[in-house]
């Protein structure tokens, strides 16, 4: 897959069992965009999906950063 965020190719980690879209990037690193945000974020600019992992990166505690609704600015 190709990585939404930089667009360089990307590994799909996600289980079968997540909702959402788990992203291994060597750019960017290893995140998760959830389901009910993924629409949202893929319309994001390029600078604002940066901004939304940075965001998420911050406030994760365990396991991969989650970018969700809270991230993804509505138009
Ligand atoms: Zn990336």
């Amino acid at each position: 897959m190709q990585c939404p965020v930089c667009l360089e190719k990307a590994e799909n980690l996600t289980p079968n069992t997540l909702q959402g879209v788990v992203v291994g990037c060597k750019h960017c690193g290893d995140y998760r965009i959830s389901a009910v945000a993924f629409h949202g974020f893929m319309r994001l600019e390029a600078d604002e999906k940066r901004a939304a992992l940075a965001a998420a990166r911050s406030t994760a505690t365990h396991g991969w950063p989650m970018i969700g609704n809270a991230a993804v600015p509505l138009r």
